[in-house]
């Protein structure tokens, strides 16, 4: 009951990139970085254990962003000439790179990290991949043309790896789409389809992680023009509801989501945001277990599972341990409120 995790990302250590940047550089190449990687993959998982959470990830401390280190093996993109693009419909500026050719793997993009994980917890595993409508507004177009046709093109090559990490023991898939918030219409048209079309033939559990994106300030300024509430979710939820995918991952604590549209997710798993990530402020294990109280009016108690609102990984290392405990608390807090063993 209230199993907890994290959206995905957490902080990279200072020996192993820049901190508390979204596209940090590396501090080693080659052998070195591969080491370094690993390194931090493994501290970060014991830290997940120490603070008590029941399924844990990798924290993408593999991948310089959540998009990009998945796009860097693919064969199609051209990493050298990156362009200067808005992204998330002009929120803000980034440099990404250009797609030129017909897509394919270059060769498994996760193997490392996903096979340490597994040799080194007992924990359920999770491991998130970027969803193809996301890739498509995070890379430049030379060659499609067609949103939808690359979106399905990526489509196929993450489904490819997401096949490869379930026989690597991955308990969970899940596949980020922040910019099913952004553009409601499309997701809801073909954003889910061509999820959907990525956890293909997959039997471990599928997620999906929508949020109002990282504790940037582009995205900080973003949901100040959002109004007094927040109803991206209304547009997705109902497609994703008849939708394969089994778990759902949304923003909460801290929103201005209305919290009854998560009824509409009936019959999903709900991993509900109830740690901030836009904030240093230590939530306590009373306001953990009060936003999971809130949650559990419109989510059944056995669909629940409390997670962090999004990626913590442009925080700073210290707070983003202490949120991870606070997380654990306030679900084990809850589960004493309903009399449940803590
Ligand atoms: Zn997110």
């Amino acid at each position: 009951m209230f199993d907890t995790c994290i959206a995905g990302s957490l902080p990279k250590p200072a020996w192993l990139a820049e901190t508390q940047k979204l596209w940090p550089q590396w501090k080693a190449s080659g052998a070195e970085l591969a080491v370094a990687k690993a390194d931090a993959t493994l501290l970060w998982i014991k830290a997940q254990e120490d603070a008590g959470l029941d399924i844990v990830g990798d924290g993408e401390q593999s991948r310089q962003h959540f998009v990009h280190g998945f796009l860097e093996q693919v064969e199609g993109i051209d990493f050298e000439h990156k362009v200067t693009m808005g992204i998330r419909n002009n929120r803000y500026d980034a440099q990404v790179p250009q797609v030129v050719s017909a897509l394919r793997l270059k060769g498994r993009v996760h193997a490392a990290e996903a096979q340490l994980a597994r040799a080194h917890t007992k924990k359920k595993l999770k491991f998130t991949l970027p969803g193809p409508m996301t890739i498509v507004d995070t890379v430049a177009d030379r060659f499609y043309g067609d949103k939808v046709k690359m979106a399905f093109a990526f489509a196929e090559l993450l489904n490819q790896e997401a096949l490869a990490l379930q026989a690597d023991g991955v308990d969970i898939v899940q596949f980020d789409e922040p910019a099913f918030n952004v553009y409601m219409q499309d997701a809801a048209d073909w954003g889910v389809a061509a999820l959907e079309r990525a956890a293909r033939g997959l039997t471990c559990t599928t997620a999906v992680h929508i949020c109002y994106g990282y504790g940037i300030q582009a995205n900080n300024d973003w949901k100040q023009t959002l109004g007094g509430e927040w109803r991206q979710y209304e547009q997705v939820f109902p497609a994703l509801a008849r939708s394969s995918i089994q778990q759902v991952s949304l923003e909460c604590y801290h929103s201005h989501v209305p919290p009854d549209l998560m009824a509409l997710l009936a019959g999903k798993d709900v991993m509900v945001g109830v740690i901030d990530v836009a904030s240093d402020v230590i939530e306590t294990p009373e306001d953990v277990a009060d936003t999971i109280g809130r949650a559990l009016q419109f989510v059944p108690r056995e669909r629940l599972f409390p997670c962090t609102n999004c990626g913590l990984a442009p925080m700073s290392r210290e707070v983003a341990v202490k949120k991870l405990q606070a997380l654990a608390q306030g679900a084990a807090l809850a589960r004493k409120r309903l009399g449940l063993q803590g």
